[in-house]
């Protein structure tokens, strides 16, 4: 049975937005993807070659934009650059209660300091949500860096430039540390875990 899609935002459809298809690591027993990697079921003119049978992983995500009426169609993932995953793990301690966000960046870098990203990005912030910022390459799993401890003080201090300088930092770390490799094995996804991270 198909996840129930009733918190999904009315109206509001992907487009022409594939960036899941891409950006997903997919592990189903109909299908195994890699992360950054095309899915060979997408057609070049846009859609999916299996729509009907699409595996269940695929049938059940959504990116946060379809669920939270508070972002805007300029936040579509591909028009953006940034795609909004839930996490549900790595969240810190005293962050537990709430709803974690991972901003991954999939465009040009320029939108870490995108007016309204940062907008939204302290809005959360200020209210607890336990926010990240992540970079992927193709085949490994993207670097996540958690950003309320980095940015509370600059943004309730109103130092838009800090909050800038932090972000750039928090974005270096991204893609700048050793990712762990993502394969396909046996028809199974495995991690190889990079040494001296
Ligand atoms: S099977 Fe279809 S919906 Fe799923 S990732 Fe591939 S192209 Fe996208
Ligand atoms: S990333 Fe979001 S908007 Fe884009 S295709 Fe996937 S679910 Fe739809």
């Amino acid at each position: 049975m198909d996840k129930d899609n009733s918190l999904l935002v009315e109206d509001r459809e992907c487009g022409a937005c594939t960036v899941c298809c891409v950006n997903l690591t997919i592990d189903d027993p109909a299908l195994q993807k890699l992360p950054g990697v095309k899915c060979k079921n997408m057609i070049k003119a846009g859609g999916c070659k299996i729509y009907q049978d699409r595996p269940k992983t695929c049938r059940d995500w959504y990116c946060m934009w379809r669920y939270i009426p508070g972002l805007d169609e300029s936040w579509r993932p591909d028009l953006k650059g940034i795609v909004i995953k839930r996490v549900f793990e790595d969240i810190p301690q005293g962050y537990e209660n709430k709803i974690a966000l991972d901003f991954e960046v999939i465009g040009p870098k320029k939108v870490i300091h995108d007016t309204d990203f940062i907008n939204i990005l302290a809005g959360y912030i200020t209210q607890g949500f336990p926010c990240f910022l992540s970079y992927g390459q193709p085949r490994t799993a993207a670097t996540m860096t958690f950003l309320n401890n980095l940015l509370l003080g600059p943004i309730e201090s109103g130092n838009l430039e800090l909050v800038k300088e932090k972000l750039s930092a928090a974005f270096k770390i991204c893609v700048k540390e050793k990712k762990d490799k993502i394969i396909i094995k046996d028809g199974k996804i495995e991690i190889i875990p990079v040494k001296n991270k």
